[in-house]
């Protein structure tokens, strides 16, 4: 079995669909090799072999490895024709990780292997350029520090790291940016990680190239179980078995000079999804720097530096002068470049983000990959995609991840506010949204508040955890390809990076902006869309769907053969998600009706009656407030169909607990506090969601089933005398057994046809039940020869399956999670090995006895899209959801049927 696979000089031995063994980078370094892009030479270690290191260990690994690692490095020497760990024309390498899906910056990469003081000679015989190898031995011992000997730079643990000794002789020489350094100033600094290194660690920096090579590539290895990665890991679901890759390449060097640069840049625009080719670089730099906000960098397109220099109100002239684009200042290594990212994006059909260098006028493509982007630019890039006929229209919808069209339908800033606002400063606009919050300065104390804003003067990938917290980010240096701007995007977060007039102090906790000063904990606000900074809170609006969106949705719906409804309570509800495209109500909970003021008081006497007369009294009253409730509905629902479910919950839920509450209940109803209160008591449960509730009440309380069936039909009756013509689903909650649901439905069928008869006119209906009691699913056969619709209550389903209170789950659920009892919360991902055998053995059954039997659910489980791929197969015809997951469910019930 081959342990690796070499790649350059426009061939490879590997290719982009063997991301699992070669991770995404190798495979893509692969590709681009083979189409003829050029990618330094080099060779991907494959990530069976990290499954290896981690089974029989480094020393183990070496000896197994060594014939092939030396094998593919002599491989790169031909090509380069360079030696590596040669005194006289040293080649160094790069050891970059690679999993096969990206996680960009969670793992580690060491840059300018093969240096030390001896090769450090040659080098700068051979090039002639003291500065250059000075400046990539800094780096290296800095990079080999941090990575291979586990230093941790830029954490709490330890602030006064390299980036400070540099800041330091930055002040005494009284310049600003490393590139400023004089040859001295590198050595000295040099000598000086050297020791920060030493002191640290109790390591010393190996002058062996090999032993850097190997302690390198192991650190890579190791890399994969750091807290970063294992925390990626985690918020996007990855198995901890996939391993890294590890690829070794020749360096190439974007710190020559001035004819040397290295940037980043993608072939659409990941915040709007424009197809506009965007990016940018730093001159006489090494690739780290852009990532990492070292400088602030400078724009590739004319377009984009145009659109820059607006935001950083620096004029045209000032502009060509410090900040050209690559465009205009190396134009014929653009068109170079913009030949490529074309190349390469009409290859993959997608959007990518991309990484090269330019060492003394040659470029190279370091890296590509399918770019991370907002749920905006994934919307529009999908579309623009298929207008342009790279991709069909199954493929553009398969392009859609459902679960970050959340963030499309999240609020935006009122433009009235924002009017009045007051703006402290202004960056980039990074990742748009509209993000209100208190400041933090440190990412592991994101969650000191509850919405927080993390301030940073850039980020790192430790700081992962904390920005996924936070609401927002803002950091004071770094680009639109910033660690910062990258990961916000992705996350769907709003950021602002690169404000340089922030003076962030981190000791001090607070930032100043000019004169005024804000400390931690203050309100801020951030505008993601163009990069506005703003004093103190601001409100916010619902936001309006883009036409793409609509355009996604609508092709679902072509595809989709599962319809959605959405679970509504109000009319607000239901008309919301009418908007975004439900086709009926799937669940209406009543309960919820009863708690307005006048409701729960009349509620409370049904409850507190000690007759039948009394409770009946008491319902009279309701009645007239359902039966409006219900029109409401029924209005906004405009013909569609609506579930309705009768009383749910255990009336304990109802009465008043505190002794006020039941002093004034008392009063109204002209009985002693003394008789409240023993009847509250009497009402307490040692097991209430096992306890008397759902259809438990209707069939011990029959008239609460007469007059909610009553208040349905009456207010369908109304509606209709209107012209509007609605056909209401009734259904029984929490069946067990037949006879409990051939009781309620008896009620309900007497009720109606009574209604029907006092009005001289009549409606169509169903009586349906809920499927959420596991004995209901075994017996469905039996209760589909009565009931005419089933909808499944996977929220009770799993509880009573698993037997997990639904409320106490947060207790234990994390020390499953650890233990890898479970891998995902049952009440938010269906459990489908499970609660899916129940809900596909109910469906079976229940159709076996009444092929007509129309099936949905209601849970939660409705809105998540693996669940939902469920649904589809075992053939349900609805889910209902939320009307905020009615979008995410439309195109996943499409991605299902595709
Ligand atoms: P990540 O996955 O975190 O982006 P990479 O392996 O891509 O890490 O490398 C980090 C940076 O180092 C990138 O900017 C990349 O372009 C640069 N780099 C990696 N290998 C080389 C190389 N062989 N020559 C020059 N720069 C390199
Ligand atoms: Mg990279
Ligand atoms: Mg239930």
């Amino acid at each position: 079995k081959a342990r690796i696979f070499r790649f350059g000089n426009k061939t490879a031995d590997g290719g982009k669909n063997m991301k699992n063994l070669l991770g995404g980078k190798g495979a893509n370094l692969a590709e681009m090799s083979r189409i003829g892009i050029p990618v330094p030479p080099g060779f991907t270690i494959t990530t069976e072999v990290c499954t290896e290191y981690h089974q029989i260990g480094k020393e183990a690994l070496i000896d197994l490895l060594r014939p092939d690692v030396e094998e593919g490095v002599r491989y790169i020497e031909d090509i380069m024709g360079r030696k590596y760990g040669d005194n006289e024309n040293p080649l160094l390498l790069s050891v970059r990780s690679g999993a096969r899906k990206s996680m960009p910056g969670m793992m580690d990469t060491v840059l300018n292997l093969g240096l030390n003081d001896e090769v450090v000679t040659g080098l700068v015989k051979k090039t002639n350029n003291e500065r250059f190898v000075w400046d990539s031995y800094r780096r290296f011992v800095q990079m080999y520090g941090s990575v291979v000997l586990g230093m941790k730079p830029h954490t709490k643990e330890d602030v006064d790291s390299f980036e400070e000794v540099m800041d330091d002789l930055k002040e005494k020489r009284n310049i600003k940016l490393d590139i400023e350094f004089s040859v001295q100033d590198l050595k000295d600094l040099v000598r000086e990680f050297k020791e920060i290194v030493k002191k640290r660690t109790g390591q010393s920096i190996p002058s062996d190239p090999w032993e850097q090579l190997w302690d390198a590539t192991m650190a890579v290895f190791d890399s994969w179980n750091g807290n970063r990665a294992v925390y990626y890991r985690k918020i996007h679901g990855y198995p901890s078995d996939w391993g890294t890759a590890v690829n070794v390449q020749a360096m190439v060097f974007g710190n020559m000079g001035d004819n040397s640069a290295t940037g980043v840049c993608f072939t659409r625009d990941a915040g709007s999804g424009e197809n506009v080719f965007n990016g940018e670089y730093l001159m006489n730099a090494q690739g780290e720097d852009v990532v990492a906000g070292v400088r602030t960098p400078q724009q590739i397109t004319k377009l984009g530096s145009q659109r820059w220099a607006e935001l950083a109100k620096v004029d045209e002239k000032q502009r060509l002068e410090k900040y050209p684009s690559l465009e205009e200042l190396l134009p014929s290594l653009y068109a170079e470049l913009d030949e490529y990212q074309k190349k390469i994006e009409n290859h993959y059909r997608d959007m990518q983000d991309m990484e090269f260098t330019i060492q003394e006028g040659r470029l190279w493509i370091l890296q590509t990959r399918d770019g991370k982007r907002t749920g905006t630019a994934m919307i529009k890039i999908a579309v623009d995609l298929l207008k342009e006929g790279l991709i069909d229209q199954k493929e553009a919808i398969m392009r859609i991840e459902p679960m970050k069209l959340d963030e499309l339908l999240h609020p935006v800033f009122d433009p009235a506010a924002l009017e009045k606002a007051h703006i402290i400063a202004q960056g980039l606009p990074a990742s748009p949204g509209a993000a209100t919050g208190q400041i933090v300065f440190f990412a592991d104390e994101a969650d000191k508040f509850k919405n927080s804003i993390l301030v940073r003067i850039e980020t790192s990938p430790e700081d992962l955890e904390g920005m996924n917290i936070a609401r927002g980010i803002l950091t004071a240096r770094g680009g639109m390809t910033s660690h910062a701007a990258v990961v916000a995007r992705g996350m769907g977060k709003c950021c602002v990076s690169g404000a340089g007039a922030l003076n962030i102090n981190y000791k001090r906790r607070n930032m100043t902006v000019g004169d005024k000063e804000y400390h931690e904990g203050d309100w801020i606000s951030l505008n993601g869309s163009t990069g506005n900074i703003i004093e103190g809170k601001v409100a916010t609006v619902e936001p309006e769907l883009s036409g793409e969106l609509a355009e996604i949705l609508e092709l679902s719906d072509n595809f989709s053969t599962m319809e959605v409804r959405t679970n509504a309570d109000t009319p607000k509800d239901a008309v919301a998600a009418r908007n975004f495209g439900a086709l009926g109500i799937g669940l209406t909970r009543t309960e919820h009706m009863f708690f307005g003021q006048d409701r729960i008081r009349a509620m409370r006497e049904m409850i507190l009656a000690e007759s039948r007369n009394g409770r009946k009294r008491a319902l009279q009253e309701l009645l007239p407030m359902q039966r409006e409730d219900f029109e409401g509905i029924f209005e906004a629902m405009q013909g569609l169909p609506v579930t309705i479910r009768l009383l749910d919950p255990p009336l304990h839920e109802f009465v008043p607990h505190e002794l006020a509450q039941q002093k004034e209940l008392a009063k109204d109803m002209h009985i002693s506090v003394k008789a409240v209160k023993n009847k509250v008591d009497e009402l307490k449960e040692f097991n209430p969601m096992l306890g008397h509730r759902g259809c438990r009440l209707g069939n011990t309380y029959p008239e609460i089933t007469e007059m909610q069936t009553r208040a349905i039909i009456e207010a369908a009756l109304n509606l209709k005398a209107r012209g509007i013509e609605v056909k209401p689903e009734i259904m029984v909650p929490l069946v067990g057994t037949l006879k409990e649901f051939i009781l309620q439905e008896q009620i309900i069928r007497r009720v109606a046809d009574k209604v029907f008869s006092e009005r001289n006119e009549s409606i169509e209906y169903l009586v349906g039940t809920m499927i959420e009691i596991p004995r209901a699913a075994l017996t469905a056969d039996a209760i589909a020869i009565h009931a005419e619709f089933f909808s499944f209550g996977t929220n009770d389903l799993t509880q009573m399956a698993f037997g997990y209170s639904r409320d106490d789950i947060g207790k234990f659920l994390p020390v499953y999670y650890e233990k890898g009892i479970l891998t995902t919360d049952p009440f938010e991902t269906l459990d489908q090995e499970g609660v899916g055998q129940l809900v596909k053995t109910g469906i079976e059954k229940g159709r076996s006895t009444n092929p007509k039997l129309k099936i949905g659910i209601c849970g939660e489980h409705g809105g998540e899209p693996s669940s939902i791929e469920f649904f589809y197969r075992v053939g349900m015809d609805y889910v209902s959801c939320s009307p905020f997951r009615v979008p995410i469910a439309r195109v996943a019930s499409a991605q299902a049927a595709i």
